[in-house]
């Protein structure tokens, strides 16, 4: 049997409705901060992730699915969105109309990372972009937005951390001082970090081996190299926070994995996962736009792991199953070929309707309308058919009433949407 490739997954209907849930809680949030939905390609070309991520990242470095196409191209599958919407900003000139975006896409992101619970070589992101504000308060107002999100899924024990990056002014000076404080500590790094001291000493916070883990703990902090403008900036971010109860810790070694940020950076983390805990993740990128060919506009942004959420909420998938509104049971080709006709209606009409062609007899019928958790049960024979009225149960009461076959589909119609409105 051919499976599935390591670290890649199906999601399955069993899980799809929570994965909606997820989905569109976000989106309609996302829609009422005014953000509109940009749709981009899975595949790029692969200088424009080696531009913006960064040579010396990881994701560049080991992660990524490359290949030359058969004109000998260099493609790879997209590691992360915030570059190809970066690109389509720049390639669409959406910066002429009005230099203000604020964007968001849905869709797979592919890493080759080592695959364990929460990380998968193929996982799913909602992203969401802001081009053209330098102000502190779209920095804010993006955290803002994802807190309210992981409270709208009734998350509890979120934990938001968020630092300072600096800016092409300041971090120079912090970067010197990193590397003057990591000169003597050869014997700590992994062969990694030593590559990464001269050239991207601040990855080295990211890196996951226990010695390099340990040597950075005293580690200088940038959030001491910071230039007026950027601690004003920072500033005002919490400003923001205090004044809307959001509560953050400052984690001054928080440097994510991509070299485009400056200032702002924050993550969501969720201790419930384990190892794998960060939910979402994101920043400011101020040089991004122009770096990348476009004109100089500052952009800010997060990604959240939809994965990760979902796996946060599992317990949920239960109730979200979307169920058949009512089950026809027909009995007898005359009532199965009458009662086909009534499905479609039903389902022209917007209600949730489902039948079995196998003519089975009306207790498998009744069964299988139990599987479904249908909420009511439309019973039609010959006998029902001669006397010219079908039999509507509702399945949660048992109540049973007749329903004249002529106005059968309004007056079944009426029930259901009025018991639906009923229980909200
Ligand atoms: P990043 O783009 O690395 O900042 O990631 C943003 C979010 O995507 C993280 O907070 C995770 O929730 C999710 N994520 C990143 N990598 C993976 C992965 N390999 N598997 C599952 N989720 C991931």
């Amino acid at each position: 049997m051919i499976k599935l490739v390591r670290g890649f997954k199906d999601i399955l209907p069993a899980d799809t409705a929570l994965w909606q849930y997820v989905e569109t809680t976000l989106r309609e949030l996302l829609e009422d901060f005014g953000f509109a939905e940009l749709r981009i390609p899975i595949l790029e070309q692969t200088e424009l992730f080696a531009r913006s991520i960064g040579a010396n990242t990881d994701i560049v470095e080991k992660e990524m699915y490359t290949f030359a196409d058969r004109k000998g191209d260099s493609l790879t599958l997209r590691p992360e969105a915030t570059a190809s919407v970066v690109r389509a900003y720049i390639q669409h000139k959406l910066y002429a109309k009005d230099p203000v975006w604020k964007l968001y896409t849905i869709g797979p992101m592919f890493r080759r990372e080592r695959p364990q619970k929460g990380r998968y070589r193929q996982f799913y992101q909602i992203n969401a972009e802001v081009f053209g504000l330098h102000d502190p308060r779209a920095d804010a107002e993006l955290i803002l937005l994802l807190m309210t999100f992981m409270r709208r899924l009734e998350l509890s024990g979120i934990v938001l951390h968020i630092n300072s990056l600096g800016c092409p002014e300041c971090r120079p000076r912090f970067k010197e001082s990193l590397k003057s404080f990591l000169a003597d500590r050869s014997e700590q790094l992994c062969s990694d970090c030593l590559g990464r001291r001269d050239k991207n000493p601040l990855r080295i916070f990211d890196c996951k081996v226990p010695s390099c883990k340990e040597s950075m703990q005293d580690a200088p902090s940038i959030l001491d190299y910071l230039c007026h403008a950027c601690q004003n900036h920072f500033f005002t971010v919490k400003e923001i926070l205090d004044r809307f109860n959001i509560p953050y810790e400052i984690n001054h070694s928080l440097v994510r994995g991509l070299d485009y940020y400056t200032r702002t950076t924050f993550e969501a983390l969720a201790g419930a996962l384990g190892a794998q805990d960060a939910v979402a993740g994101g920043g400011r990128y101020d040089g991004l736009v122009k770096a990348l060919g476009g004109p100089d506009q500052p952009g800010v942004g997060f990604a959240v792991g939809v994965d990760r959420l979902t796996e946060l909420l599992a317990g949920r998938a239960q109730g979200l199953e979307k169920r058949p509104d009512i089950f026809i049971a027909a009995i007898g080709e005359r009532a199965q070929d009458i009662a086909f006709q009534w499905v479609q209606d039903f389902r022209l009409q917007g209600v949730r309707a489902e039948i079995d062609f196998e003519n089975r007899s009306l207790k498998s019928q009744m069964r299988r309308a139990d599987k479904f958790g249908a909420s009511y049960v439309l019973i039609a024979g010959d006998r029902e058919l001669d006397s010219k009225a079908a039999v509507l149960r509702n399945m949660t009461t048992k109540e049973q009433k007749e329903i004249p076959i002529q106005d059968l589909i309004g007056l079944v119609v009426n029930t259901i949407k009025t018991s639906i409105t009923g229980s909200e």
